[in-house]
């Protein structure tokens, strides 16, 4: 389900007695979230991630704006009605109940609209269609995930259980079969069979209808005797129940765990039973905001992996809030990079760190972080303290400006001897961590209070106090003095800005 965020807005009343002003906390957001992508939304403290992730959930509305999940405006829609699952830092998972029934909670109360045969025979049917007229795509499908992205056979039946919309055993059976090593007669067998076993089923529930008094029309609709469909509301049926919860337990891997109390698992455990309550009624978008927050680093790391595979298993498209970079980094196939309420970059995470457009987005990703030094351009030249560093067409007008220069961006060896590209820092410390050497530098033009800390190969030769340092022009970037916005050297290229 492809997402659409259009000049999304929220702005808080404040409090002219308590001389609290207003706040816009999201300003103006446009983003589109692609079918089947995590979207990582990354920023520090209060600048309206979560604001924004709960106006997608409907939990609060927008000032202004759009929201649309394909081709539906769920903007205004109530939050029980936009087909999301929501999971939050603290689980929120009741303590008294056992997993089975804190995963099987969202679906007691469900009433499914029927006026079709037993949904069961509907996927069925569903499923055999699929088969025997989307083989190509499905084919596809297997291909690239089961070859490619390496996914087991029982996992790419629930791929397709969720993409299709088909949760029956038949289809955990026919997906797990090599359809790929079966000639287009041989899947028609199994399809065939598939619809002899079927045949019996439905004979049986058109028995129970024609009883009612009513009948099935082509559609496999319950009608009457004028052939008007007839819609019955009913909840899920225990057997409909239990299968939901299994088939999601088994996607989380919680299933050897269900009978046992949320207090009796770690938090890596419980946050993966909130994320199964989460896709229990198969959401269209799943929302997921600080998920890993609560866990320790090792958990951390773990969970995050598991999220992934979840959600490349299921195809669903997700929308991931962290202040953690790294951890927006490892997880997302895209990142929206926020300050205080406004997109500053969006784009695939390799990018945002290789092509940060401001300097925000610069200081913001990259563990260690990057070093920033304060420059100037003067007729064509980027000068840091006395020493040129480049020139380039881009420098037009003399001006005051920031240089960053990522922590692997400096070499110590014979590129030194070159007269520009290179700085001369203080070496304070060193500290050797295997193949890479960490070390602490000072210099006059350091912007900030933090030390310069750059990663170079440990085989160098470097002493403490002055060294020269080549700099790798693609590490390098170029910032505005006053705006903060990035200068692109000659060969670096435009980047992501806001729309
Ligand atoms: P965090 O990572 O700390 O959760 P965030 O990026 O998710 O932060 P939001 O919770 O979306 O940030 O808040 C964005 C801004 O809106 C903040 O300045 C916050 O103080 C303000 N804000 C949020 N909710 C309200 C509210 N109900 N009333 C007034 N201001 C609010």
């Amino acid at each position: 389900m492809e997402i659409r965020i259009k000049h999304l807005t929220k702005r808080f009343p404040g409090n002219p007695k308590k001389n609290i002003p207003d706040t816009t906390a999201v300003n103006d957001l446009n983003v589109t979230i692609e079918d089947g992508t995590l979207l990582g939304l990354l920023g520090p403290s209060g600048c309206g991630k979560s604001t924004t992730l709960y106006m997608i959930s409907g939990l609060k509305s927008p000032t202004e704006g759009e929201i649309w999940f394909g081709d539906e405006d769920v903007t205004h829609l109530a939050p029980e009605k936009r087909g999301i699952g929501l999971v939050f830092q603290n689980y929120a998972l009741y303590p008294h109940m056992t997993v089975y029934d804190n995963v099987k909670f969202p679906l007691t109360n469900l009433n499914v609209v029927r006026n079709k045969v037993s949904q069961t025979i509907i996927d069925d049917l569903t499923l055999i269609d699929l088969l025997e007229h989307h083989l190509d795509e499905i084919l596809s499908l297997e291909k690239e995930s089961v070859y490619k992205d390496k996914i087991s056979r029982s996992a790419f039946a629930r791929k397709m259980a969720f993409r299709f919309h088909v949760v029956t055993s038949l289809s955990q059976r026919l997906f797990s079969y090599r359809l790929d090593t079966m000639s287009p007669e041989e899947v028609k067998t199994r399809v065939k069979k598939a619809i002899d076993d079927l045949n019996g089923e439905i004979k049986t529930e058109k028995e129970k209808i024609r009883k009612k008094g009513f009948m099935l029309n082509e559609k496999y609709e319950i009608i009457d005797k004028l052939g008007n469909p007839i819609p019955e509301k009913r909840h899920l049926t225990k057997d409909e129940i239990d299968a939901l919860v299994q088939e999601t337990a088994r996607l989380v891997q919680i299933n050897d765990y269900l009978d046992r109390k949320p207090s009796e698992l770690s938090g890596g455990q419980q946050q993966r039973v909130a994320i199964a309550r989460a896709l229990v009624k198969k959401p269209r978008v799943l929302l997921l905001d600080e998920p890993l927050s609560n866990l320790d680093a090792r958990l951390r790391l773990q969970t995050r992996e598991e999220i992934r595979r979840i959600q490349r298993e299921t195809g669903i498209t997700t929308v991931f809030v962290t202040h953690d970079q790294e951890e927006a980094m490892s997880i997302s196939d895209k990142i929206v990079v926020m300050k205080q309420g406004v997109k500053m970059q969006e784009d695939a995470p390799q990018e945002v760190y290789r092509n940060p457009n401001c300097l925000f987005v610069a200081k913001f990703l990259g563990n260690p972080p990057i070093n920033v030094f304060k420059g100037r351009l003067e007729k064509g030249a980027l000068y840091i303290g006395d020493e040129k560093i480049t020139e380039d067409p881009a420098f037009k007008e003399d001006k005051k400006v920031y240089v960053g220069i990522r922590p692997e961006g400096f070499l110590c060896d014979e590129h030194t001897k070159e007269k520009d590209k290179v700085l001369t820092l203080n070496v304070t410390a060193i500290q050797t961590m295997g193949r890479d050497m960490s070390l602490l530098c000072e210099s006059e033009a350091k912007e900030g209070t933090a030390a310069i800390k750059i990663i170079v190969d440990s085989e160098i030769k470097v002493g403490l106090g002055m060294n020269r340092f080549a700099i790798r022009p693609s590490k390098m970037f170029v910032f505005d003095g006053e705006t903060e916005e990035r200068i692109p050297l000659e060969g670096q290229g435009a980047n992501g800005k806001q729309e």
